[in-house]
This record gives C-alpha cells, structure tokens and sequence, in this order.
C-alpha cells in the first residue's frame, strides 16, 4: 500500500440536495492510496452518484466500502446503478455495505425494483453491516462510529477513523447532542446546511453548522446539501461567518472539489 502520506484525499462527487438541477446529490469518496484511481470508501449513493463516480474512470475492484446514511432516494437509490456496473465489469471482490439498520433489505428491494433478479448474479459477495450508535465497527484500518441525528427518517451520522485522521460527515439532519459528542476531536466536519436557520424540521443550517463545528473542535468545516436557492445566495453570509471564526476554514464545495486531511 502507498499511503498518500499520512493525508488521504477528499473527494465531493456531489454536494446537492435531493431537487437541485445543478448540483449532483451528496457523496463523498475517499482516497487513502495513492494507486486509488478514485478512492475506496463512498459516502452516500443517491440517484446522481453513480455517474459522478463512473466519470472518474475507477477500476472495478478498487471500491471497498459503501456507506448509506439512510434510506431518502437522494443517499441510496444510485446504489442499483453501482452494483450493476460492477457486474458488468465482472467485478470478484466483496464489497461492503455499511448503513442503519434495513440495511440489507432495503438494497434487495431497490435492486429488485431497478433491475429483477439480477442480485443473485451478480458475482461478487456483498458484506453486510448494520451499524447503530451502540456497535462500533472495524474495517482493516479504518473505525466506524455512528450516531443518530434529527431527521424525518432515522439517519445515522458517521465519524470515520482512517489513516490517524478523523472526518465526520452528518448524512442528513439536524446535530443532536449525540452527534456532537460523536464529532468531538474530528478534523473535519462535512455537514448538510439546509437552511440559512434551522427554519426546515429535520434539516440542519449554516449557522447551526457553525455552532457545531466550533463546540467540538475543528478546524475545517464542509458546508454540503445546501437548499439549492440558500447555496445560490449563501456567499455574503459565509463569508461574514469566515471573518468571526478566524480559527475555523469554512468550505462551500463544488462538484468535484478536492481536499486533503
Ligand atoms: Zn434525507
Ligand atoms: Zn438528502
């Protein structure tokens, strides 16, 4: 293995909310060897992640992990797609699928639905895991923590150990207080900021997202799944917050964005 260093590599293959034409959903793909063409762990798999994923022109044996927040169409319903073009490229390797409890069933049906009887050929093992906050999990050299955040479907927010770094990403949600003792210490904290004010039920904000990152110690925070007319006019107010938190790198990722932890 060839270590990016001691850094590993952050990839937005998408930021959007569920409705945004212009921006494909929320998904993270992370790139811990520098051999990975596209990485090896995906957060979410919503109904734009495929592409995003196959632009990237992956072999089909370098994804290990797939990771699914919860079960809204915009975090798991690309999850089919995935697993057909695996078949396709005659894929042997186990993948794992890491998500809430359902998690099994809930990919058999979509499966099922997308594409009938293909999830009995497709070839390689699938290595299911259902996480709750009470069940850690290890994974080679990465640890999965988890931890239920306020949303209208439960979802499991993640904090990923991985290479002596630290990333916590929120699924959907607004921070409860166990998911701010989960992001305790993280390097990064990749957030879902619905609103300009927590004014939605069961989506978070960018000012709650600021308050979050600030009480559990981090230095960078990823602004994602953004309404899409609060990410159009979002800029001022960031950039206002930017100059209040000086010890705080706030990000608005784009499609595509890169970053290194
Ligand atoms: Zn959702
Ligand atoms: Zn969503």
């Amino acid at each position: 293995m060839d270590l990016l260093g001691d850094t590993m590599e952050i990839r937005f293959l998408g930021v959007g909310e569920a409705c945004d034409g212009n921006q494909p959903n929320t998904s993270i793909l992370l790139k811990t060897d520098a051999h990975e063409t596209a990485g090896r762990i995906l957060l979410d798999c919503g109904f734009s992640a495929p592409h995003q994923y196959l632009s990237l022109n992956p072999s089909a044996e370098e994804l290990e992990t797939l990771w699914i927040s919860h079960f809204h169409g915009d975090h798991f319903l690309g999850s089919p797609l995935l697993l057909l073009w695996f078949w396709e490229m005659n894929r042997a390797k186990p993948l794992n699928i890491i998500g809430p409890p359902g998690i099994k069933v809930k990919i058999e049906q979509a499966m099922e639905l997308a594409y009938p009887n293909f999830m009995s050929r497709l070839g390689y093992p699938l290595l299911f895991q259902e996480l709750t906050p009470e069940k850690n999990l290890q994974i080679s050299d990465s640890i999965w923590k988890t931890a239920y955040s306020e949303h209208s479907q439960p979802c499991l927010s993640l904090r990923l150990e991985l290479n002596g770094k630290s990333i916590f990403y929120s699924g959907d949600g607004r921070p409860t207080p166990m998911t701010r003792s989960l992001a305790a210490g993280c390097d990064i904290i990749i957030h879902e900021a619905y609103g300009f004010e927590d004014s939605v039920s069961g989506h978070g904000s960018i000012s709650t997202c600021l308050d979050f990152a600030r009480n559990c110690g981090a230095k960078r925070l990823a602004l994602v799944h953004m309404q899409r007319n609060v990410r159009i006019q979002c800029a001022d107010v960031v950039a206002n917050f930017q100059r209040e938190l000086a010890d705080i790198e706030i990000m608005i990722p784009e499609k595509g964005s890169t970053i290194s932890v």
